[in-house]
């Protein structure tokens, strides 16, 4: 875990002091990730009861969680009152007055940001939550009457927003002016929380998102509206690198003139890749030693396919344009390793784990050296 500390130690560092820093636990919830992350974080951002239970179980004590997610039960809501949430991120009007009741059933009040689906394109997104009818949050207009309402059991502090992922620094930026802008001018809000969603490279593993330049940019945010306190949520960009997937290759197969590499394992454990649609990075680890009496199975020119075990084509690792042009040791042959990169985030924790009940992978929680 020593990367991960790393990693959000230099997160951290690169923001002014005057903004939280919370983690979306739904990126990943493994209690050894969370209790790494802690010391460096205001919070969690929780979207679940059953997050917040586990991140109870995780880490005992009190730790600040503001609760989000669209379709929060009222035994949830409940849930979240009964375990002191910091801040309650609301969807909707109705929403806000189920809160409010529940609240006011406990004799209590609770502290709740508007989670605002505001018409700003978030350039460049790859998933987009905002900016145009969906079903996260509530519109501009809907924000105004939850503050009109004046409910007993709720007090709005102010905004949220998570209008896209997958945003570079600049584009993460302008879209953190925007909603600040609107929510200082719009409601008077003492806070604003811009979202997560800062981009990750899956095709160069090496790239990471300019936080020196977001975090600069966010200094000239509270610059402007001093006294307001600003908030962020990601969730990828901070655990996304930490984790490897390492399988085995199973068999090296030619389907016409293409090859087709089947390893131990799949997307039942690995699910970023069919998620997305991308190849997940990979690096391959000969293993020198044969001494099955058949000859060893080995890639040669042509496309290739990194598949799993699962009975679907939609079991896809990697694909590779050439397998003549992978990088060393250059092919791929039954008995290597094959070490997947960037499966620290949205990986085991997204995947179907049952179908086909094939065992889970075991875990390891150290610093692989490759
Ligand atoms: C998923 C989510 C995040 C984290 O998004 P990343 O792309 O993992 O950074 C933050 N806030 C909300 C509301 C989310 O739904």
């Amino acid at each position: 875990m020593g990367g991960l500390a790393e990693h959000v130690a230099a997160v951290r560092a690169a923001l002014p002091a005057g903004v939280e820093l919370l983690y979306a636990m739904k990126a990943n919830p493994d209690p050894a990730i969370l209790r790494t992350l802690a010391p460096y974080l205001t919070g969690f951002e929780v979207a679940s009861g059953g997050e917040l239970r586990h991140l109870a179980e995780a880490l005992p004590g009190t730790v600040p969680a503001a609760f989000g997610g669209p379709g929060k039960t009222d035994s949830e809501l409940d849930a979240g009152l009964a375990t002191g949430v910091r801040r309650f991120h609301v969807e909707s009007t109705t929403e806000l007055r189920r809160l409010a009741l529940l609240a006011t059933a406990r004799g209590t009040v609770a502290d709740v940001l508007l989670r605002v689906n505001l018409p700003f394109a978030a350039e460049g997104a790859a998933l987009v939550m905002g900016g145009r009818p969906g079903p996260f949050g509530m519109s501009a207009e809907q924000a105004r009457e939850c503050v009109d309402l004046g409910l007993p059991g709720v007090r709005v502090r102010g905004v949220h927003a998570h209008l896209g992922s997958g945003l570079a620094a600049p584009a993460a930026a302008d879209l953190a002016r925007a909603v600040v802008g609107w929510a200082v001018g719009e409601l008077d809000a003492a806070e604003v929380n811009v979202g997560g969603g800062m981009a990750v490279d899956y095709a160069d593993p090496t790239a990471r998102f300019d936080w020196p330049g977001y975090g600069a940019a966010l200094g000239d945010l509270l610059a402007e509206f001093p006294g307001r306190v600003l908030r962020i949520e990601p969730g990828r960009a901070l655990t996304v690198y930490c984790g490897w997937y390492v399988t085995e290759v199973l068999d090296v197969k030619r389907s016409g003139d293409e090859w087709f590499v089947v390893v131990v394992g799949g997307t039942h454990h690995l699910r970023t890749p069919a998620a997305k649609q991308h190849s997940q990075p990979f690096r391959v680890r000969s293993r020198a030693r044969w001494s099955p009496p058949y000859p060893r199975p080995v890639t040669g020119s042509g496309p290739l396919t990194i598949v799993g075990q699962l009975c679907t084509p939609k079991d896809v690792l990697a694909r590779v344009p050439d397998a003549a042009a992978l990088p060393a040791p250059g092919r791929i042959a039954v008995g290597d390793t094959i070490v997947f990169g960037m499966a620290g985030a949205y990986a085991w924790n997204i995947s179907h784990r049952d179908f086909l009940l094939h065992d889970p992978p075991l875990f390891r929680y150290d610093r692989p050296e490759h």
